[in-house]
This record gives C-alpha cells, sequence and structure tokens, in this order.
C-alpha cells in the first residue's frame, strides 16, 4: 500500500508525499491520543483538526526522535496502519532545512553530500591559507612563533577578521533569513509575547522534551536511557562557551589592544578549553547514539547532513586544542591553517543543515507556549 492510500491521507492537498504522509499520521494519531504524555508534539497536535504543510513542518521541529511513540505504538509495523511517526518526522525536518533556506539555489545541496562538501570545503580553506603563504615565504611554515601576535605570522589580524567576519555574517543573514521564513510559513505574528519566549527558552535550555515521556531515548535494543540529552548538553554548551571566548577575544584586541594568543588562565581560553573538550565528547557521543538508533526509526537518507554539522564541531574542537597545546611549537602553522579552514567550512554550511534544526526547535517551542496558553487560558504547559 502506497503512502498515499492509506486511510487518512489527502493526497494533492500538500507540497510533498512526505508531507501528505506526516498529514495521515497526524489524523491517525489524533484519533488514538494514547501517547499525549510523550512529549510537546502530541498535545499540540490535539489542538487542531487539519494539518497544513506549516503545521507539520512545526510539529516535526518539536520532535525529538526520542523514539518512545514508535515503541509504544500499536499500530506500528507490521500493522497494515504503517505508524513510524520518529521516521517521518525527522524526514520532514530534514526537509524543511532545505525548504525555507537561503538562498534557494543552495536549498537541498548538502542534504545528502553534506560530510563530503564539509571536509572538502575545510581542505580546501587550508590548502589556500597554506599556498598563499608559501608562496610568500615559506619559512614562516616551518618556523616556531611564539608570544602576543604569534599567530598573525600565517596571516595578518585584518585579513583572518576580513575573511572570517564575511563568512560569519553570511551565515548570521542566511540563517536569519531562514528563521523568517519558518516563522512565516508556521503563521506566527512578528510581535513575540515575554512569558512565551521565556518558557520556550527554559525549555530549550533544559532540553524538556527529550526524555521519552521521562524515560529516556529508544536504541536498537530497546533499553531507553538519558545519553542522548546528556550529549546534546554538552554540544549546546560547548557550543556557547566557544562562541563567548571568541567575542571575548573580540574585545580584548579591539578595545584592550591585547593580541592573541593568551596565557592559558585567561578567560578566552579558559572558556575555550572548557567548551572545546564539551565539544569533542558531546558530538562524539551524538554520533555514536545516532548509529546506535534502530535503523527502522531514522531518516537515513540525510545520515551525511546530519553528520556533517557533528563532524565539523568535533573537528573544530580537536584542531583548536590540539593548536593550544602545540602552539609553541613548529606544528603551529600547520595546525593553524587546519583550524581556519575547518572554521571557516563550518561557517559556511551552518545554514543548510542540521545547525538551523536547533533555532526552528525554538521558534516551535515559542509557539507551542503561546498556543497552549491560549488553548488553556494562561494555564501551565504540558509536562
Ligand atoms: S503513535 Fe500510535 S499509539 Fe501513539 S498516538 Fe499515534 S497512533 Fe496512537
Ligand atoms: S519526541 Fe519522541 S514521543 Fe514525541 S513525537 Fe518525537 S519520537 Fe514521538
Amino acid at each position: 500500500m502506497r503512502a498515499t492510500e492509506k486511510a487518512g491521507a489527502r493526497p494533492g492537498s500538500h507540497a510533498t508525499p512526505l508531507l501528505t504522509e506526516a498529514d495521515r499520521l497526524m489524523t491517525v494519531c489524533n484519533s488514538c491520543r494514547y501517547c499525549e504524555g510523550l512529549c510537546a508534539v502530541f498535545p499540540a497536535m490535539e489542538m487542531r483538526r487539519a494539518f497544513p504543510d506549516g503545521d507539520l513542518n512545526y510539529l516535526a521541529s518539536l520532535c525529538h526522535a526520542c523514539g518512545a511513540c514508535y515503541v509504544d505504538c500499536q499500530f506500528s509495523p507490521p500493522h497494515e496502519f504503517d505508524v513510524n511517526v520518529p521516521r517521518v518526522l525527522a524526514q520532514v525536518r530534514a526537509d524543511s532545512y532545505a525548504t525555507y533556506a537561503w538562498p534557494r539555489a543552495l536549498r537541498g545541496l548538502f542534504a545528502r553530500n553534506g560530510l563530503v562538501i564539509s571536509i572538502v570545503a575545510a581542505l580546501s580553506v587550508a590548502a589556500f591559507i597554506l599556498g598563499f603563504v608559501g608562496r610568500h615565504d615559506a619559512s614562516v611554515l616551518f618556523g616556531t612563533h611564539t608570544g602576543p601576535g604569534a599567530f598573525y605570522a600565517l596571516m595578518p589580524h585584518n585579513v583572518m577578521a576580513v575573511l572570517f567576519g564575511a563568512a560569519f555574517l553570511y551565515a548570521i543573514l542566511a540563517i536569519a533569513l531562514g528563521i523568517r521564513a519558518f516563522w512565516r510559513a508556521i503563521g506566527q505574528p512578528i510581535a513575540l509575547d515575554r512569558a512565551s519566549l521565556w518558557q520556550a527558552l527554559r525549555d530549550a535550555a533544559t532540553m524538556r522534551y527529550l526524555d521519552g515521556g521521562g524515560i529516556g531515548c529508544y536504541n536498537h535494543d530497546e533499553r531507553p536511557n538519558d545519553r542522548r540529552r546528556f550529549h546534546h548538553h554538552l554540544t549546546f554548551y560547548g557550543f556557547l562557551a566557544c562562541f563567548a571566548s571568541t567575542c571575548i577575544a573580540t574585545l580584548y584586541h579591539y578595545l584592550l589592544g591585547r593580541a592573541a594568543p593568551y596565557p592559558w588562565w585567561d578567560l578566552p581560553v579558559v572558556l575555550g578549553t572548557l567548551g572545546g573538550i564539551a565539544l569533542i565528547f558531546g558530538p562524539l557521543g551524538l554520533m555514536i547514539a545516532k548509529l546506535r538508533r534502530d535503523p527502522v526509526m531514522v531518516d537515513g537518507a540525510r545520515f551525511g547532513m546530519e553528520a556533517a554539522f557533528l563532524a565539523m564541531l568535533f573537528l573544530t574542537s580537536l584542531t583548536g586544542l590540539l593548536l593550544l597545546v602545540l602552539r609553541d611549537t613548529g606544528a603551529m602553522p600547520l595546525l593553524l591553517a587546519i583550524h581556519l579552514g575547518v572554521v571557516f567550512a563550518l561557517f559556511i554550511t551552518l545554514p543548510y543543515g542540521k545547525f538551523v534544526h536547533g533555532l526552528y526547535r525554538f521558534a516551535a517551542l515559542v509557539r507551542y507556549a503561546r498556543e497552549h496558553r491560549a488553548f488553556t487560558g494562561g494555564g501551565a504547559v504540558f509536562g
């Protein structure tokens, strides 16, 4: 039986067969409602009787793919209803990154080749930097450079700032336009109310719904655990610490006139080291969890795009920490070029892959908090 022929499907009313299938599942689940205590997806689903494309993307962004509703479902395969909410919502989510991406020409570019594109971009930038420096003064590549300003022996600070500032601003612009498109598609007004925003911030900071209703995420061995949430936290807070480290180092440079590298006890180094360690173990744990998931619940076709973001975070941290340890040795120029290449690739691929999922999820949580308050007359959000 094809997806569009199954009970509840409404072919023709959605942009893709996948959204038609998601509509069918939500229609079945809305009749059943057995899973309403597991996460925010089911209470949000119960507040509506029809599922336009924007609402399906909203529901998909609320899902953490914990797998609990698949394991609990009496209609999951081999039942003829073929209800597989985690996999279908994962596929809808992955499609949404391309649907709302800016510019249009790059939509879908990373969907299947994300890992290869990211690594090729990182190596290309590193090779360009090494080639550029080698042509001007090859001795820089093999020398030992120490003290304030040592990094700028490889590339002048202003060149570095222009190159990476442009990549960063491009990423911010593309991400902002993507979020705007998503926000409009899920039918939300520009104005935000403080209570919903605060509720969404708390839910995102604690990853409240990533627990399968309290018992954790399911893997192929059907023994749920909370490790995915722990590694998500490491990744999220590690990323914030590294971002804070970069911002403080920029202030040091422009406001205090202090050039990197800084001593190990200085704030940018402390934050960068803690964040870097978290960004080694967080993405590694998430990748292991990904490989251990039951294949029937995951979107295997988009593995490359999902793996690319984790791989880029891991490599950024690994090369950054190696640079910290070996910065006073002759390995510094090569390590710095590789680190800069990975950071550049991370920046330009941010708007097209898994990173935007975190932002779309936050937008979905704001909407959920808002509509839940409206639905219950201002009562506490489910959970
Ligand atoms: S996933 Fe299955 S058990 Fe859960 S609400 Fe949907 S149909 Fe019911
Ligand atoms: S978060 Fe878990 S329980 Fe909720 S829809 Fe997704 S897989 Fe199902």
